[in-house]
């Protein structure tokens, strides 16, 4: 093997090249933020390669796979080696992967699809009302609050009779139906051959328990497990890892207390705390330096943490030189001149050199953004956005993913129903008619694609108004497949387009055009995938859990709009922590609850003000405008107020903004 090019020592400190050159069995590196705990992950995985490990034999789990796609990325212009082999990602893009290979042993076929929580929700719809429970008498769930409730059960592994007890009281007395309807719903989902987001994790676990040949041989690939953000993963998350680490297998995982913000979705602390317990002889590797803030942000995220009482002291020192320049304490006078303060600020530190990149815009929840995108669209400052309907969501793109899926999955009945909706005449109830005629066709069975869809009879149940443009979808569906095979992911956007969607478009939305200019967005993005299955699998990969916006503006010159859950391990130069008023950060629910809550949300905080390197601003505004109650006083958050004033200049810029 070629001599080390990296000089590990130069570039890492001591706690950080321990952990990165630790021998092999398990590792806890647990630190505070900004102390290079990527880092250390990143550098392990080149130092693994260094050593003669081989790509395939690492498996790298992130918070989201643009993570995992940037540390691999670095591991290249490391180590000479091709990453492409190495398996990294969320852990739903790995468990997808497993899937992809597997899922016959679970019951399903090749090519099954992935639901969105929208799909998701059809589906549960379809399956409520075709249940012949009678959801009139009593306050049923909504599908979506089912979905929250399963969810819960699966990725906190407990009960779901359990879960309904614990968290869910108010349904009490339906408990058996909500139980009978799960039932129901799985059965759906392997009858349409479709999984939903927690499928592609709950599946690949009962793939490994179910299946002890598979486990063996993905465990002794898996020679070396490693994990990021350790802190928010979920009860069936580290079970997965569990079981592909094995009992003395190699694992890392770094994790930070103080920043885990996803409890509300069943992520589970004590996988970090109690790490031990599970793994007995396990290493922990500590690192007390921060790389990241200048000293006056670290020490703001410090104080502001000790607060919490459920936290592991940590010594966190500052390595950067002071910058003579406090976090920023701005009130406004309202919402809009909040947003107008943080335009004018930007295009001010665009002046003096940071680039817009280097600039983020955090908050608490998505709708505090509305106002700053407005303003920003207004100034012609360019931003992305990471929260809210992405691009992967919108209807028009969802239309198109539509006729692909089927395509591939002749089961999928909500694309179906998606996709046949589409034609004018044809409303819900003659669509559901519709799809039953065709699941007695000889070509709904086929497992091969063969048979064209022009062949089959216009069904019976295709209103007479709408034959016309039926004919026309079962052409287009047929161009999809070539001689029993699909064509190219770009050749289907292509034909979908020009068959059908342009027409439907143009008579249907306003803005087209713009929906046009996504579409071949899309379709750019898809040149780089030969097999369909993989590019739907992606879109609904992104879709679901990562920060990814439009697919070919990723590295465009933008201010980054995000909520400050999905802000989680990235950095800007610049920060602007908005609505920092009580009500809104912390939240009002969050005040109202336990306190439980609360220090959830203040790491929520902590989290936020870690993200800035070198200016942090804190807003909020002295009157709410937009409450639904009439204009509303606001006090400035508990998070800033119980803190020493000395932390912070306060700018007073209310008059001439
Ligand atoms: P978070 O808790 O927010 O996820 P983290 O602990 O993962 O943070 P990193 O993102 O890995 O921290 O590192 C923070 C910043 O500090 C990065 O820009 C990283 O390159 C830099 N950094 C970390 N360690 C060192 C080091 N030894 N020398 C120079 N820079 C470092
Ligand atoms: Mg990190």
């Amino acid at each position: 093997h070629a001599a080390p090019r990296i000089d590990y020592k130069a570039e890492l400190n001591e706690q950080q090249y321990a952990a990165v050159t630790t021998p092999p069995g398990q590792t806890l590196v647990i630190a505070g933020a900004g102390s290079g705990k990527t880092r250390t992950l990143t550098y392990r995985v080149a130092w693994l390669l260094d050593n003669g490990v081989l790509p395939e034999q690492i498996l790298l789990l992130t918070f989201t796979n643009k993570a995992a796609r940037e540390m691999l990325e670095r591991v290249t212009a490391l180590v000479p080696v091709d990453t492409q082999r190495l398996w990294g990602g969320t852990f739903h893009s790995i468990g997808n992967k497993l899937l992809r290979w597997n899922a016959e042993r679970l019951g399903y076929r090749k090519g099954f699809s992935i639901m969105d929580r929208e799909d998701q929700k059809d589906l549960m719809e379809t399956v409520v009302s075709s249940s012949g429970i009678d959801t009139a008498g009593f306050r049923f769930p909504k599908a979506e609050v089912l979905g929250d409730i399963y969810s819960m059960a699966d990725n906190t592994c407990t009960p779901l009779k359990e879960i309904l007890l614990t968290r869910y009281p108010y349904f009490e007395k339906i408990t058996d139906q909500i139980i009978h309807i799960r039932k129901l719903y799985q059965d759906k989902k392997v009858e349409t051959n479709c999984m939903d987001f927690d499928d592609l994790l709950t599946q690949s676990v009962r793939l490994l328990k179910e299946n002890e040949d598979l486990l063996e041989r993905y465990r002794s690939q898996f020679e070396f497990v490693l994990v990021d953000e350790y802190q928010d993963t979920n009860g069936l998350q580290s079970q997965f890892v569990e079981m592909l680490t094995g009992e003395d297998g190699n694992l890392m995982v770094v994790g930070d207390d103080a920043q885990s913000i996803y409890s509300w979705r069943g992520a589970d602390v004590t996988n970090v705390l109690n790490f031990h317990e599970h793994w007995p002889r396990a290493r922990v590797h500590k690192i007390e330096v921060n790389y990241r803030s200048v000293p006056e942000v670290l020490e703001l995220a410090n104080v502001s943490i000790g607060n919490n009482k459920a936290q592991i002291r940590k010594n966190l020192q500052p390595s950067r030189e002071p910058k003579g320049q406090l976090p920023a304490l701005v009130p406004l006078d309202n919402g809009s001149a909040q947003a107008s303060f943080i335009a004018q600020r930007i295009l001010e530190l665009q002046d003096e050199g940071v680039e817009l990149n280097e600039i983020a815009v955090l908050y608490r929840a998505h709708f505090h953004s509305m106002e700053i995108q407005m303003e920003m669209t207004s100034r012609g400052i360019p931003f992305q956005i990471t929260s809210g309907l992405r691009f992967f969501e919108q209807a028009h793109v969802k239309d198109v993913a539509a006729f692909m899926k089927f395509a591939v999955n002749r089961r999928d009945e909500i694309s179906f129903m998606r996709m046949v909706k589409l034609i004018p005449g044809i409303g819900g109830a003659s669509a559901t008619k519709v799809w039953n005629d065709w699941l007695k066709t000889e070509a709904s069975q086929a497992e091969v694609m063969t048979g064209k869809f022009s062949d089959l009879l216009i069904p019976m149940s295709v209103p007479k108004k709408a034959r016309e443009t039926w004919d026309q979808f079962a052409y287009t569906l047929d161009e999809l497949i070539v001689d029993g095979k699909t064509a190219t992911p770009p050749e289907m956007i292509r034909s979908i387009y020009d068959g059908v969607y342009e027409e439907y478009m143009k008579s249907k939305f306003k803005n087209a055009e713009q929906r046009q200019q996504d579409l071949e967005q899309l379709s750019n993005y898809s040149v780089r995938f030969t097999d369909p299955l993989e590019f739907l699998s992606q879109l609904s990969l992104l879709s679901g859990v990562d920060t990814d916006n439009k697919p070919d503006q990723q590295d465009r010159e933008a201010v980054t709009l995000s909520t400050a859950h999905q802000a989680k391990g990235l950095e800007w130069h610049s920060v602007f922590a908005v609505w920092m008023a009580d009500g809104m950060f912390p939240h009002a629910r969050a005040i109202e609850e336990s306190d439980a809550g609360l220090e959830e949300e203040r790491r929520l905080f902590y989290v936020t003000v870690t993200r800035a390197k070198d200016e942090l601003y804190l807003t909020y505004p002295l009157i709410n405008h937009q409450a639904r109650d009439g204009d509303i006083l606001m006090k400035p958050s508990r998070f800033i107020t119980e803190l020493p004033m000395e932390l912070m200049e306060k700018w007073n810029v209310r008059s001439g903004w």
